[in-house]
């Protein structure tokens, strides 16, 4: 057989290679070799394989490189599921499974040339003046990298090639890793001794674990957990020591965290426990802000067993640990493990598919867990364990609720600081104690209304209206990113007035506002206006924990996960704005925000108190919130969902359709639900809705239409909408999104 290679060197031309026996059957299309190239060897990757070559004197490969294939039959099992389940095509699946940098493997890993000194043998032969310099150094280092060594010497990479054609030093390649955390000095942790209750979590987990040891394979596979623990109750305590018995059963285990929570102060909590000692491993990170280079190594050194942890978000699901004895899905309920681009899978859910495959214990945590994942818990199918308090007594921080309606008859017109909340500001700013204010909203105000003519400044390309960004004074579209120059004069060429009005609260006014009120506090914001570079989430935060910001203002950013013991008072400003959201989620979104957002109050010695501000204050999802009482929210959203056969009761595909003709968008949908209602006999309770227009009717010029689905048997909706759609003539122009589990509706 004969292998065509394009060399790593930048020659646009393949050569021909010969496998030789020993190495058949470990070369395939995309395999990393070794070749034979003049007087050299050098790397290359295998583009085809051939039977004969129009080349002559064909020269031998010398090594294949990551001899392992890529695609083991369990990621295979895995990415079939994703395709039938998703309802997407299999080469789409696998797009997901393996990371592109490893699936083309054009980067390989990084190898540099390095030279090292051989063994004189005799007497040292002749040298000119050059390479007599270049010998007196690489003898006293005795191995240099070749760069380094041609910058010390200050001579060219020619010169030190003579020295190596004399037979003094080699010069070869050395893989050097990246290591994204190589520059972190960690210090290695203890486990801590538990309280009864995760005591008690750790038990229930370390048994499944045990029950799942290659000589109980013929038992049904372990459970799936919910481990349900207020913030602070020590969930990732009990993580890091069910990792541990996992290890200690010759088992890896794979964390996800939402990707805003991988925070160097959360990967170290890992790295820290398993630095050192018997268990010793390598921890391994992916998430979407490494590089191609440092992606593909940290997968390999997984693939290859030296990383028996990975921590990552939501693609880490597909990390090729093996054998795999753990899977920790941590802020289970958290909206980003779903991916919004196909395969639009649920990485939560995959994880308790993969744990089925795998044979592996999963453990979904939560402060506050999804109703879905509750709800299967409730009817059995998960194990519930739960931490009801937090670690050292530490008390729940007190909730009060402000009535912004009251507060706007006293004001003409809402405040954004109650008389309340500006008390508690300055009493904190007075104690040095600091302060969280959260707003999921940017800009400076949410629109541009004229009072004369009523004119509204809308996206020419999408169905919302501007927001006004006053710093850089300009109108932005939040969807397609469309920006114009904010104007001074109402822009209708009829009106003119001078008089315009922005109306509507973002973060920056927030920000704004707060200089003016309070003028010797150090006020910073944190949303994605505020984060250009990569380094300003880490250097905001680090900031703000060295004492640096009194007050932090931001949207959700803030809301997750953090741990700042100096923080005794958050403010939520308009609690009620996820409320409004014309999604059946929504209760369910305020409800989780309000208790994420509370969780960063009062983690540290002074108990901690919450603002909420908000024009609904009875609403349910605030007042169960405030009351910390999970179990009551769910009792009543369980039933409002029933009564409306909504998720987890039934489960839902939404058929979005797109395209820039609104009409012919409508007919397509008209079409798509006269076939749906042919077939809807093979698919026993299925429920239609729709066409109707989308929440967002309109989003980067496109028109789109819904239909939404309900049933209970989504396997097999999935598998007859995969048959059906192969079936529609849709025109070229329109385009249709099938979205199962889908858990943004707009
Ligand atoms: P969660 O993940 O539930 O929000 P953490 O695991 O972050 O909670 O725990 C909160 C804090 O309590 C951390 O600083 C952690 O080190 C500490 N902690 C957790 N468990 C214990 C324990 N058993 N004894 C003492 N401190 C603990
Ligand atoms: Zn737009």
């Amino acid at each position: 057989m004969i292998a065509r290679v394009r060399l790593d060197l930048a020659l646009r031309k393949e050569f021909d290679y010969l496998v030789p026996a020993e190495f058949a059957g470990q070369v395939e299309v995309g395999s990393r070799v070794k070749v034979p190239f003049g007087p050299r060897q050098v790397m290359g990757c295998v583009t085809a394989l051939v039977e004969t070559s129009p080349q002559t004197q064909l020269r031998a490969l010398v090594k294949v490189v990551g001899r392992q294939s890529l695609v083991t039959p369990r990621v295979m099992e895995l990415a079939r599921w994703i395709a039938e389940y998703y309802c997407c095509p299999l080469e789409i699946a696998l797009r997901s499974v393996l990371p592109d940098v490893v699936r083309k493997e054009q980067e390989g890993w990084r190898e540099r040339l390095v030279a090292r000194v051989l063994p004189l043998a005799g007497d040292l032969p002749k040298l000119t003046k050059r390479q007599t310099e270049v010998w007196n150094i690489i003898e006293e280092w005795r191995e240099l990298p070749l760069q380094e060594l041609v910058e010390l010497a200050g001579t060219t990479a020619e010169t030190v090639r003579r020295l190596e054609d004399k037979g003094l030093i080699t010069v070869g390649p050395q893989v050097a890793e990246r290591d994204p955390y190589a520059h972190e000095h960690i210090l290695p942790t203890q486990p801590l001794a538990l309280n009864p209750e995760q005591a008690a979590a750790l038990a229930r987990i370390t048994a499944a674990l045990d029950a799942g040891t290659p000589s109980t394979l013929h038992l049904p596979p372990a459970a799936t957990f919910l481990l349900h623990g207020v913030t602070g109750s020590g969930k990732t305590e009990v993580y890091l020591q069910a990792i541990a018995h996992a290890l200690g059963r010759g088992r890896g285990a794979i964390v996800l965290v939402p990707e805003i929570s991988l925070t160097p102060q959360t990967v170290e909590r890992f790295k820290a426990r398993f630095s050192s000692g018997p268990l010793q491993t390598l921890v391994a990170v992916l998430h979407s802000h490494l590089s191609a280079g440092e992606r593909h190594d940290e997968w390999h050194k997984i693939r290859q067993g030296r990383a028996r942890i990975v921590i990552g978000a939501r693609s880490a699901i597909f990390a090729p640990v093996d054998p795999l004895g753990l899977i920790i899905v941590d802020e289970e309920h958290e909206y980003s493990y779903k991916q919004a681009e196909a395969p639009r899978y649920h990485a939560r859910d995959v994880a308790v598919v993969r744990g089925r495959m795998d044979r592996a214990v999963v453990v979904l945590g939560s402060a506050t867990p999804s109703l879905e994942s509750f709800f299967n818990s409730s009817k059995g199918k998960y194990a519930l364990l739960t931490l009801p308090s937090r670690v050292d007594e530490k008390k729940m921080p007190v909730v009060r609720v402000v009535d912004l309606r009251q507060e706007a008859r006293k004001e003409k017109g809402p405040p954004i600081f109650s008389r309340k909340l500006a008390e508690a500001i300055t009493a904190r700013l007075e104690r040095r104690e600091q302060v969280m204010l959260f707003l999921n909203r940017r800009g400076y105000a949410t629109s541009l209304q004229c009072p004369r003519c009523g004119y509204v400044a809308q996206c020419p390309n999408c169905s919302v209206a501007l927001t006004y960004h006053r710093a850089r004074q300009k109108l932005c579209c939040h969807i397609c990113g469309h920006e114009t120059a904010a104007p001074t004069l109402c822009p209708d060429p009829k009106c003119r007035n001078p008089a315009i009005r922005y109306a509507g609260l973002g973060t920056e006014k927030v920000e704004d506002t707060l200089g003016r009120l309070f003028p010797h506090a150090r006020v910073r914001r944190m949303d994605s206006d505020t984060l250009k570079r990569k380094e300003d989430y880490r250097r905001i935060l680090s900031d703000f924990r060295t004492g640096k910001i009194d007050i932090l203002v931001g949207t959700q950013m803030i809301a997750k996960g953090l741990h700042f013991p100096n923080v005794t008072l958050v403010g939520i400003i308009y609690a009620d704005l996820s409320l409004h959201q014309p999604d059946f989620r929504a209760g369910e979104r305020t409800f989780q925000l309000l208790t994420q957002v509370s969780g960063r109050a009062g983690r540290g010695d002074v108990e901690g108190e919450v603002i909420v501000q908000a024009f609904t204050p009875f609403h349910p999802a605030i007042q169960f919130a405030r009351r910390h009482d999970f179990d009551g929210f769910y009792e009543q959203e369980i039933e409002f969902r029933q009564q409306l056969h909504y998720p987890p009761l039934s489960r839902m595909a939404l058929l979005t359709l797109r395209g820039r003709n609104e009409d012919k968008v409508k007919f397509t949908a008209d079409y798509v639900r006269r076939e749906l209602d042919q077939a809807r006999d093979s698919v026993p309770g299925l429920i239609v809705a729709g066409p109707g227009p989308a929440p967002l009717q309109r989003a980067e010029t496109y028109y789109r239409y819904q239909i939404m689905l309900r049933t209970g048997q989504m396997t097999k909706l999935s598998r007859r909408l995969a048959t059906l759609v192969a079936s529609w003539k849709l025109p070229e122009d329109i385009s249709l999104v099938i979205d199962v589990d889908p858990v943004d509706l707009m």
